[in-house]
């Protein structure tokens, strides 16, 4: 009879069996339950992740570029920072006989202030803005040093940006060289994943904020391997916010610039919106975005597993409608992804002034073009528009449409919960 009973409660059938039994066993019975439907739902779960796996296989574009240390593709290259759970990154200051960010030899206790509402401003923003955009699985933990660290050799001679890429790289990882080996004898880096060497305002010639990519650069303190840095330069201390650090930590974590990275910088040491012209205002890797608030494309929260497979309609079938719920809301389908080759896709996705896009005038659904052969900084992502760059009017609205490569993308209706898009192929 037990065993009976048992199978019974299996399937849902406690009311019949449990009315011989004394009300301990009873109790047993129910929470027995409460374990069966659990694992039911975790196995329903598992079984759903499966199936969208292999539903969206032909829409997880492959990268194609070099090694792919930073790409539109999957999968992300192993030498990047993990995406999910707990980070550490190490803030370090740091000023020049040059350009010294003290008075005197040792800080004031005005100093001492404003070096700490330096880091708010300049740093802690990025922690919240990750953790939304990854739906609250990434977190970043901060771990500055309040002192200014100050490096061994001139500014001018060993740290100032120099006209190519290779002798910036350089510089740059000289700059976190010798900070990290300053900061160490007060600081333990054994569990850090990242480091961000914030230069003193008064050092020009180290102008804006660089992510170090290099496969072969690595800093190795307190017997930590280090393979991922940040410095931040003088033009960065205009923007608060903490969205440079998060542009910059998006390199870490593996995704390529979006805006123009061949359009030179002005003497002030920004670019122009000719930079923008393959994102505009969208994303968080654009240019104008590291400044000011934007919502991180489901493409690259795909990437990073901020999105499930589940939360990825992959269509190859058409016509198809597909109900996307807001980017800002947890939960729901976020992309629509329309495979066109073994590198190119175009996908569709709902914005709503809502969370980190506040600042949008218009509402609706956002179509753009993923090409996984294209390099950082030459358009991977490039934003259907007819204004360049890219602004809110890219937004589909109820009856819009977007057209691109035959494909046609309409708005059948939006509301609240979200925008019901229409596909057709050529
Ligand atoms: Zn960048």
């Amino acid at each position: 009879m037990w065993r009976i009973c048992v199978v019974l409660l299996g399937v849902g059938l406690l009311a019949g069996c449990a009315s011989s039994r004394s009300p301990e066993q009873v109790a047993v019975l129910g929470a027995d339950v409460a374990d069966l439907r659990e694992r039911m739902k975790e196995l329903q779960e598992q079984v759903a992740e499966l199936t969208a796996s292999r539903e969206v296989a032909a829409c997880r574009l492959p990268y194609r570029t070099g090694a792919g240390l930073l790409s539109v593709g999957f999968p992300i290259s192993p030498k990047r920072i993990p995406a999910s759970g707990n980070v550490n990154v190490a803030v370090l200051f740091v000023d020049f006989q040059e350009a010294p960010a003290l008075q005197g030899g040792t800080a004031t206790d005005d100093e001492q202030t404003l070096i700490q509402e330096m880091f708010v401003n300049l740093v802690f923003g990025a922690k919240t803005y990750l953790k939304d955009m990854s739906y609250g699985t990434f977190d970043v933990t901060f771990r500055p040093l309040f002192r200014w660290l100050r490096m061994p050799h001139s500014l001018s001679g060993l740290y100032a940006d120099s006209g190519t890429s290779l002798g910036q790289g350089i510089s740059r990882f000289m700059l976190i060289k010798g900070a990290i080996g300053l900061a160490d004898p007060d600081f333990n880096f054994e569990d850090i994943d990242s480091v961000v060497v914030i230069a003193t305002p008064e050092a020009d010639s180290i102008r804006r904020a660089n992510a170090l990519l290099s496969p072969d650069w690595h800093f190795y303190p307190d017997g930590q391997t280090i393979g991922n840095a940040i410095s931040l330069g003088s033009s960065d201390w205009q923007w608060p916010g903490g969205f440079t650090i998060a542009h910059e930590l998006g390199h870490n974590l593996g995704l390529p610039d979006l805006y123009d990275t061949s359009v030179k910088l002005d003497s002030e040491g920004n670019l122009s919106d000719e930079a923008d012209r393959f994102a505009g205002v969208f994303g968080l890797m654009a240019d104008s975005s590291s400044h000011s608030p934007a919502e991180m494309f489901a493409w690259s929260r795909w990437q990073l597993g901020w999105l499930r497979d589940t939360q990825v309609a992959c269509v190859t079938s058409f016509p198809t409608s597909v109900q996307l719920t807001p980017l800002p809301k947890p939960g729901g389908i976020k992309a629509v992804v329309v495979p066109l080759t073994e590198t190119t896709a175009l996908v569709v996705e709902s914005r709503r002034i809502l969370g980190y896009d506040s600042l949008l005038r218009k509402e609706g659904a956002l179509v753009y073009k993923i090409d996984t052969s294209v390099q950082s900084g030459k358009g991977p992502i490039v934003v259907g528009s007819v204004s360049k760059p890219p602004d809110d009017s890219a937004l589909l609205g109820p009856g819009e449409a977007w057209n691109s490569d035959g494909y046609s993308v309409t708005v059948k209706e939006v509301t609240p919960e979200g925008d019901l898009v229409e596909i057709t192929a050529p």
